[in-house]
């Protein structure tokens, strides 16, 4: 281990001294190879480093992966949420059926675009939003439900089109779990009218941080494209590319949500590499699932015939009737051990923001309460070693045998 230095001057002493930690397994920890590191090098010196071939490269890639008509890459998931929504012009009573087990973006990109998140309940079982409870929060002003593919299973999207063709709603799905998910062949994401799929640094395809918009609306793609880039209708590396100052014109007051090449870079190898990467995903949560089924958890059954689990995180259920601590002890404990972890999600009913504004309290949301109390997301990442994943058991064994009652 490195010497901490009493004071780090240059970028690559600080660098060294963030690193001079105890060994640990990080929670998330990205699978990075050769190729990508040569790839940003080259994006470097290519004098290109902005939105430009690499980017149009990657959306090529990720478009044909999923089966998609249209990709746009944008600088994270919550940005395609963002404009996706943007494009259905929601009046400010306008509803959005959103899972209340979900990361706070889902609902906060619901609330950016004038709209008002209505949670409903998710199953305890799959963790996705439960078709029946969403069902029942459909009124006359619902315009759309958002599909969390939780952990990277796919959610019951059959039962979910039902809801949706009776009543005329558009689906979105958040699809940043979900790069693998499939149903019967069929990649999750090309399911809803949109889906915005995460490339942010613990996601199973990243880029650092990052996004991609699909859809096969290509009216609906060239909005969220000009609303990405300032709304301008030309962005700078095709005017550049058509030989020269070419001009745009801004007809929409726009963000800056464009990927750059530097992260395309990145994602091109990402996601060259995804399928060979998902295997060793199945294989640790095997592993884990062998190895805890005797302590006093919750295993997540499998995902249903013919859908395929993307495995983004493998969530333990801790059973709390048979423990002496909350989940958050474990959690303190695991880390004392040198075993990073997450907890994929407080439900969001329960955070200020959205309790505090629309009356939300304890008790509305079953489900994804007794998730949020118990959910624990262990290291699960192809660049783990075996000795990685023995690491993990055996300090979940040691921590939860501790405290069994
Ligand atoms: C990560 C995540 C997001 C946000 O993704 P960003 O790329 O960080 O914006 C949205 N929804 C879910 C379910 C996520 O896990």
């Amino acid at each position: 281990m490195a010497a901490i230095r009493p004071s780090a001057e240059t970028p690559a002493e600080r660098v060294a001294d963030a690193q001079a930690l105890p060994p640990r397994i990080v929670f998330g920890r990205p699978a990075l190879g050769q190729e990508e590191i040569d790839e940003v090098v080259d994006a470097l010196r290519s004098g290109w480093i902005g939105t430009g071939p690499r980017v149009r490269a990657f959306e090529k890639m990720f478009a044909d992966y999923v089966g998609a008509r249209h990709a746009v890459a944008l600088n994270s998931c919550t940005a395609g949420l963002h404009l996706a929504l943007l494009t259905l012009d929601l009046a400010p009573d306008d509803e959005v059926i959103v899972p209340a087990m979900t990361f706070a973006a889902t609902a906060s990109a619901v609330i950016h675009a004038h709209g008002r998140p209505v949670l409903a309940d998710v199953r305890r079982d799959t963790m996705c939003l439960d078709p029946t409870a969403a069902a029942a929060q459909v009124t006359p002003r619902t315009r759309a439900l958002v599909a969390v593919h939780f952990a990277g299973r796919p959610c019951e999207l059959d039962r979910l089109e039902e809801i949706r063709l009776g009543r005329g709603l558009r689906l979105l799905e958040d699809c940043a779990h979900a790069v693998e998910s499939t149903v019967d062949g069929r990649h999750c994401g090309t399911f809803g009218d949109f889906a915005s799929f995460s490339f942010h640094a613990t996601k199973n395809v990243t880029t650092g941080d990052g996004g991609m918009l699909v859809t096969d609306d290509e009216d609906a793609a060239e909005a969220i494209l000009r609303l990405a880039q300032h709304g301008l209708s030309n962005d700078a590396w095709s005017r550049t590319a058509n030989g020269g100052p070419g001009a745009y014109d801004v007809a929409v007051p726009g963000f800056k949500y464009r990927m750059t090449d530097i992260q395309a870079a990145i994602g091109i190898h990402q996601l060259a590499r995804v399928e060979h990467n998902l295997p060793q995903r199945e294989q640790i949560h095997r592993w884990y699932d062998e190895a805890f089924a005797d302590l006093p958890v919750v295993l997540v059954p499998a995902a249903a015939p013919g859908a395929r689990h993307a495995r983004h995180l493998y969530t333990l259920l801790l059973d709390l009737e048979h423990l002496d601590v909350d989940r958050d002890a474990v959690r303190r404990e695991l880390s004392d051990e040198g075993i990073g972890t997450g907890v994929h999600y407080r439900a969001i009913h329960l955070e200020p923001f959205l309790r505090d504004r629309f009356g939300y309290a304890r008790g509305d949301f079953p489900a994804a309460e007794w998730i949020s109390d118990r959910t624990l997301s262990l290291p699960l990442s192809p660049g783990l070693s075996s000795g990685d994943v023995r690491r993990v058991v055996r300090a979940v064994r040691l921590v939860l045998r501790r405290h069994t009652r």
